[in-house]
């Protein structure tokens, strides 16, 4: 795929506007997912600053490090016509955009823009009032083009040709970092980048949703809560979540995956434009309390992604945000019983005109190997 295709030049009028409607004078993205998102340049995030300048009004600039200013022109970044500005070392590059920018009232800096820049900006623009970019560009980046969603759909293919290779990984007598280790190849071998994050969760460990891999043993007849992403080199990101069980599953894990498979198949096919990520959300959790597992589905139903794994829109209670065409998310119940064991089943889906459509497609059914 073509960056001009994923990463358009026009982002940075529209960034520019989103700015303008917001009442900010200028937008300070350093390296991270709001700077690729509007440059499509994947800068490294370094203690050095890089940082392109949008003001509201006047000519958007790239500050970058001498050093890495091949990388910069070599970048998607030089198709936009803004100007690069290198420091060397000895120079103070916060004093430099400050004199550049004039005195600005308000500025959006990137959300991930590290406090060891973000305090640097406060001295070098004292007065100025400091907002999150996202505020601004929000709105741009959760709805997702058709370049984008070609991009998850090619991530979501990538993560599921893992989740095939899976079962042929997971053995009784294996330990969890084991099985994490095979994954983790096979996930760039399936045409990622970065490996994001590799949860495999044995036995006792499936109660812990977060939990990454020990060296723990696998057991027979456990349950094997398996989630794991990373990012293609597009830039879009993959995360997806199957359980798998070595031989067969303890009567009381197989009565809750039963409810918990109802309920991602019911928040999947809750979803269309205008329902609200709330309602979306009690759909899943509906189906989960009305079968008496209400207190053991303990997170949200899901999150936004696409530049980042977790990014808006919230599929959460009290986020009454209407979803809308483009808008790329997961819907991931779970069900964690505490010292026994758990299950989560998690898929990403974009919102077209009328539906949810998955990007990922493997069997949702308890893989019993
Ligand atoms: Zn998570
Ligand atoms: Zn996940
Ligand atoms: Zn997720």
């Amino acid at each position: 795929m073509e960056s001009s295709d994923l990463y358009p030049i026009t982002r940075l009028a529209a960034a520019r506007e989103a700015a303008a409607v917001a009442g900010l004078d200028a937008l300070l993205l350093t390296p991270g997912p709001d700077l690729r998102y509007v440059t499509g340049y994947e800068a490294l995030p370094l203690e050095r600053l890089t940082c392109l300048v949008l003001p509201v009004k006047g000519e958007a600039f790239l500050t970058v490090p001498r050093l890495e200013l091949p990388a910069a022109e070599h970048s998607p970044a030089s198709r936009l016509g803004v100007e690069f500005v290198p420091w060397e070392e000895t120079d103070d590059p916060y004093a430099a955009v400050a004199a550049r920018l004039g005195g600005v009232a308000r500025v959006g800096l990137a959300d991930r823009m590290w406090a060891l820049q973000s305090l640097r900006f406060r001295d070098a623009l004292p007065g100025t009032e400091q907002v999150l970019a996202g505020t601004v560009l929000r709105d741009l980046r959760m709805r997702k083009s058709p370049a984008e969603v070609a991009a998850l759909r090619e991530a979501g293919a990538a993560i599921d040709a893992v989740h095939a290779q899976v079962p042929g990984f997971l053995r009784a007598g294996r330990t969890e970092r084991e099985v994490g280790r095979d994954i983790a190849e096979a996930i760039i071998e399936a045409g990622h980048s970065i490996v994001d994050f590799v949860i495999v969760a044995s036995g006792p460990n499936g109660a812990s949703p977060h939990h990454e891999l020990s060296g723990r043993v696998i057991q027979p007849g456990e349950p094997v809560v398996v989630d794991i992403g990373g990012q293609m080199p597009s830039g879009y990101c993959s995360d997806s979540t199957r359980v798998y069980c070595i031989g067969e599953p303890p009567a009381a894990f197989a009565k809750y995956y039963d409810v918990l498979q109802r309920a991602q198949e019911a928040a999947c096919d809750a979803v269309r434009p205008g329902v609200s990520c709330e309602s979306v959300d009690a759909a899943a959790r509906d189906v989960i309390a009305a079968e008496g597992y209400g207190e053991y589905f303990i997170h949200r139903t899901g999150h936004g992604i696409g530049l980042e794994t977790h990014e808006e829109p919230y599929i959460v209670a009290g986020n009454a945000e209407p979803l809308a065409p483009g808008h790329a998310f997961s819907i991931e119940p779970g069900i964690y019983l505490p010292g026994a064991h758990g299950a989560r089943i998690e898929d990403i889906l974009i919102c077209t005109e009328e539906s949810g459509e998955r990007v990922n497609h493997r069997p949702r059914e308890l893989v019993v190997g």
